[in-house]
């Protein structure tokens, strides 16, 4: 993308009413507008990292062998009856009704609709286990929309259900779901840690919030300073293995780690002092196992191996994906803006061109620009008439990982400079290995 065609609105001003870093930067760096309270519009540089986000979240979901499909963002009220949440819910749903008076909602979360789809398809053991989940706006209306996408009113979430025959293996769906999430987050650069939390209106027993912690989190959290040294990496898991699962989330949940709502003054004091923290977070994804609450007075049953109809076990599991780009940005930035990871980033790779209209150096920009786009990267080229100092306040602000600068004095040497936006560090270097030194940084990801 050149930077003169691209629509990339960064404010030089600090907006007033942001209040957090992650709201003010993403402001600045032109990535959303608000359009009313908690709701806003994606501009295309936000929206790349939506997007990236996004696929992330599938990619994860897919191979722990989750099955994504799309359900709409209104719903009839009348399934919300069904499970007695119509009611229940309170002012935070919006109810609409339609020409014909028909009572609707907006879905702040899919429950009921899943357990409908499911009911209306599925009648045996033998079409067990399932796990449908989709990626889809959600609206909440939130008495105190705040901080931009980390609490808007309507937001971008990812919620899955899983369907199964016994507690046994709905709790293993409820692991392996843990599994993935970890390793969704790790592949976007940030911690989150799960933690015991309280269940609210979704309703059930088990369940775990996943939380980034920062300052400006909303969350208050206590835990042993121990389970931040934990990661899952690289390993291999085996998604169909109920062993290898439940390994990994006792390994991750073991350690005291609990919201406040769940904490236990008698258990924290038990930790050792130089381990025992209370601290901020911000609630980036949320599991739960919760029974037959919804299969039962909906009626999502299923004949077992007996030939009895049996309700089924079930589970959802939501990750905040809108809101995972202010707590990336909490957790990764500096005084000059946003530093993405490059798991997130819109763009791989910044070009700053110190002399547009000089023929050497508009050449060596086009030529890095072929050769990161036949590597399939493509970079953000700032190829505007601006002095270096703007060109590079821009890319500050907006924080792509890598920047390549290019000017006649370094072409003589037949060298190009490669900066780090997280270190600083830069290098120099001939464009064609500068060009593979990036390439390999991505292919590692
Ligand atoms: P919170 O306690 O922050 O209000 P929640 O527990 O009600 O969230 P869940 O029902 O668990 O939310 O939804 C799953 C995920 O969706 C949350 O972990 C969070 O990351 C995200 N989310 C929830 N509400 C909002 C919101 N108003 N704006 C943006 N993301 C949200
Ligand atoms: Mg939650």
């Amino acid at each position: 993308m050149r930077l003169s065609r691209y629509f990339l609105p960064v404010l030089k001003e600090t907006p007033s009413e942001a209040q957090i870093v992650s709201h003010r930067l993403m402001l600045r760096a032109g990535m959303i507008r608000q359009q009313a309270a908690g709701i806003y519009s994606w501009l295309p540089l936000g929206f790349r990292v939506l997007k990236r986000i996004e696929q992330i979240v599938h990619e994860e979901q897919q191979r722990a062998g989750h099955i994504p499909l799309l359900m709409p963002t209104l719903q009839p009220a009348d399934l919300w009856r069904e499970s007695g949440r119509y009611d229940d819910y309170g002012e935070e749903m919006l109810r609409i009704t339609d020409r014909h008076k028909r009572d609707m909602l907006y879905g702040p979360t899919n429950e009921e609709m899943i357990t409908d789809i499911f009911r209306s398809y599925v009648k045996s053991y033998k079409d067990l286990p399932l796990t449908l989940y989709h990626i889809q706006w959600k609206f909440r209306d939130e008495i105190r929309p705040r901080f931009g996408v980390m609490r808007g009113r309507e937001f971008y979430m990812k919620d899955g259900y899983n369907f199964d025959l016994t507690k046994e293996d709905a709790l293993h769906a409820y692991n392996r779901h843990l599994v993935s999430y970890l390793r969704t987050y790790e592949r976007m650069g940030l911690q989150a840690i799960p933690m015991r939390a309280d269940s609210g209106p979704i309703g059930g027993d088990d369940t775990h919030e996943f939380l980034v912690l920062a300052d400006t989190g909303e969350s208050e959290v206590f835990y042993d300073s121990k389970v931040t040294d934990i990661r899952l990496g690289n390993r291999e898991i085996d998604y169909d293995s109920h062993d290898q699962c439940r390994e990994v989330m006792e390994e991750f949940t073991s350690l005291y780690a609990r919201t406040d709502e769940t904490h236990d003054e008698a258990a924290f004091d038990a930790i050792p002092d130089e381990r025992r923290r209370s601290a901020r977070g911000i609630e980036v994804g949320q599991i739960f196992y919760f029974g037959t609450k919804y299969s039962e007075p909906m009626g999502a049953t299923v004949v077992n191996d007996q030939g009895e109809r049996v309700p089924v076990h079930m589970g959802s599991h939501g990750i905040g994906v809108s809101r995972l780009l202010g707590a990336i940005i909490e957790a990764s930035h500096d005084d000059k803006g946003i530093i993405w990871p490059e798991g997130v980033t819109p763009f791989p790779v910044g070009i700053v061109n110190l002399k547009q209209g000089d023929a050497e150096a508009d050449a060596a920009c086009e030529n890095l620009y072929k050769a990161f786009m036949a590597k399939g990267l493509e970079p953000l080229y700032d190829d505007r008439n601006e002095r270096a100092g703007g060109k590079f306040a821009t890319m500050d602000l907006i924080g792509l990982p890598w920047r390549i600068t290019v000017g006649p004095r370094g072409l003589k040497n037949g060298v190009v400079e490669l900066t780090s936006r997280r270190t600083g560090v830069s290098e120099e270097l001939a464009p064609d290995v500068a060009v593979e030194r990036v390439a390999e940084i991505y292919a590692n990801l």
